[in-house]
């Protein structure tokens, strides 16, 4: 078992990163990421069904897409940054709309912090994340550890 308050983990130069756009902010996300596709093309992609397709057709990069977010693909992410398998995003939630998976949303962005990978939600965070050093190097990320209070709660049923 891992002993100390935090679990650290890294995230490499290449990184895996998680695109998404609500309907409201798809423009503005394929915009950004034609902008800067000379650095994403450096990195593993993936998104949302539809902000996937859309970039892909763009930019001509490879990019993985789950599902529609609509349909759980905010739920697929968060499971893949759960397991370490995506550890940035992207994401440009419309602050103007409701959406009918808000829960969804809740659940990606609590996960995301949980799990303390870098997120950006506006186009100038996106910009200063891309341009950070760390884009081409290896950063450790620091991971709540609750394995002492899970193993307590064992200890008392
Ligand atoms: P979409 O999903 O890329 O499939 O439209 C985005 C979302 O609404 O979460």
């Amino acid at each position: 078992m891992i002993e100390g308050d935090y679990i650290p983990m890294t995230i490499d130069a290449q990184k895996h990163i998680a695109l998404i756009a609500h309907d409201g902010k798809k423009d503005e996300m394929v915009e950004w990421a034609d902008r800067n596709k000379e650095i994403l093309k450096n990195h593993f992609l993936s998104g949302t069904g539809t902000t996937a397709k859309l970039i892909a057709r763009r930019t001509g990069l490879p990019v993985r897409g789950y599902s529609s977010g609509p349909l759980g693909g905010d739920l697929q992410i968060g499971s893949r940054i759960a397991e370490g398998s995506v550890d940035f995003m992207i994401f440009f939630w419309d602050p103007l709309e409701a959406q009918p998976h808000d829960p969804d949303v809740k659940a990606l962005l609590r996960v995301a912090v949980l799990y303390d990978i870098p997120v950006a939600t506006n186009t100038a965070t996106a910009d200063f994340l891309l341009t950070s050093s760390y884009m081409s190097s290896e950063y450790t990320r620091n991971i709540t550890n609750y394995n002492n209070e899970i193993n307590s709660r064992f200890k008392e049923i």
